[in-house]
């Protein structure tokens, strides 16, 4: 099999807001087609332009080679081999970063193509172990322009989420720090009473995690309020501080009492063995597509079990990103949840047209996916909706 040609989609939400911190308003969809007639479909979360860029851009050089020319003509089935021709080709631009993030949209894309050439689900062809069910949790990033309307609305929405089914939820509560959602400047107490207004509502028969998306400025700072949370049980914590500040993660996981989750923008496994062993976090979070596609992945959840760390994958974007979670989970036994961004609890009309789930949820798991690839199909008319020049 060879691949022919790939296609890059840059899909926006029509409503906007470039001052919201949700990253599910755009997307990169990228199509890899096969002279076998097989196309693989992957996402990465990324700004869709620059990836589109990383992808197309032809080549100049050899250590800055065309993502798209080192493809065409190639065994889409080749996954490994790919991987290495793609990252040390473009290796001068890349290396870490956009074009890891676009790598990882095109990976995901061959792992869909392998899974449906062989006629099995993708996790079958990841090795490992199949797990009987994975468990996704909630992700919940309510609206809301002042601190009042944001908490109600994350209380209303955990409990919605546990309405659905599920058993855990995420709250992001960003009231404060470099991403404050529209523009909240709230004191670090506020984060308290999001937590506990959450807390009660659900009572303690529900797992909750919260990620203040890096609003602490140091761990000092953080553990001023985090050491008083232990009646809450919070599942983890995600990351509390600068993405660069490692140190100041390892001081959390030494000294908070709490899980410490983070991994959302790391790409490859080099910087999550950073990640790891300099920063100490107890529970890594590959993005599927940002940290490289189910190759390098796989690799992460690899070093985490040689560590005896958990994997909880990052996933904020649509369906196919969390099937290819899904699929992760589903041979990852140290991965207790994924991050799953219910349909019905986001604005985000990519998340609600691209990709159309039939999400059942039993005792608030679901089963392993079961069809070929990665088991889901685009909705093209939504697509062409989204799409941007
Ligand atoms: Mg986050």
């Amino acid at each position: 099999m060879k691949i022919t040609d790939i296609d890059c989609h840059v899909l926006l939400v029509p409503d906007v807001r470039t001052d919201a911190t949700s990253s599910a308003q755009d997307d990169i969809v990228v199509f890899v087609h096969t002279d076998e007639g097989i196309t693989g479909v992957g996402e990465s979360d990324v700004n869709p332009w620059i990836a589109r860029a990383c992808i197309e851009a032809p080549s100049t050089h050899s250590m800055g080679l065309s993502l798209r020319e080192m493809l065409i003509g190639e065994n889409p089935l080749d996954t490994e081999l790919l991987w290495q021709k793609l990252y040390v080709g473009s290796c001068m631009n890349g290396r870490r970063g956009a074009v890891i993030n676009a790598i990882g949209a095109i990976d995901m894309a061959l792992w869909d193509i392998r899974g449906k050439a062989a006629g099995q689900p993708t996790w079958q062809l990841l090795g490992g172990t199949p797990r009987e069910a994975i468990q996704p949790y909630a992700s919940l990033q309510p609206n809301g322009n002042n601190f009042e309307e944001y908490r109600d609305s994350l209380v209303e929405w955990v409990l919605r989420a546990r309405t659905i089914g599920f058993r855990a939820a995420k709250l992001e509560i960003t009231l404060f720090g470099p991403y404050n959602h529209t523009g909240m400047n709230e004191n670090d107490d506020k984060v308290t009473e999001v937590l506990a207004a959450c807390r009660n509502a659900v009572g303690p028969d529900f797992t909750l995690m919260v990620d203040v998306q890096y609003a602490w400025d140091s761990a000092d700072r953080a553990l001023a309020t985090v050491r008083d949370w232990e009646e809450f049980e919070v599942y983890f914590l995600e990351t509390p501080l600068w993405v660069d500040d490692l140190e100041g993660y390892a001081r959390m996981h030494d000294e908070s009492g709490i899980r410490i989750a983070a991994g959302e923008w790391q790409t490859t496994r080099h910087e999550f063995e950073d990640l790891m062993d300099r920063g100490k976090v107890d529970v890594a979070q590959p993005d599927v597509g940002r940290v490289g596609g189910l190759t390098e992945a796989m690799k992460v959840c690899d070093m985490a079990a040689e560590r005896d760390r958990q994997i909880i994958p990052h996933c904020w974007k649509t369906g196919i990103s969390i099937s290819a979670s899904a699929h992760l989970a589903a041979v990852t036994p140290h991965c207790p949840y994924f991050e799953y961004l219910p349909a019905e609890l986001t604005d985000s009309k990519l998340r609600q047209e691209l990709v159309q789930d039939d999400l059942q949820l039993i005792d608030g798991k679901l089963a392993i996916p079961q069809k070929p690839g990665l088991g889901i199909e685009v909705n093209m008319d939504a697509l062409k909706r989204f799409k941007q020049d």
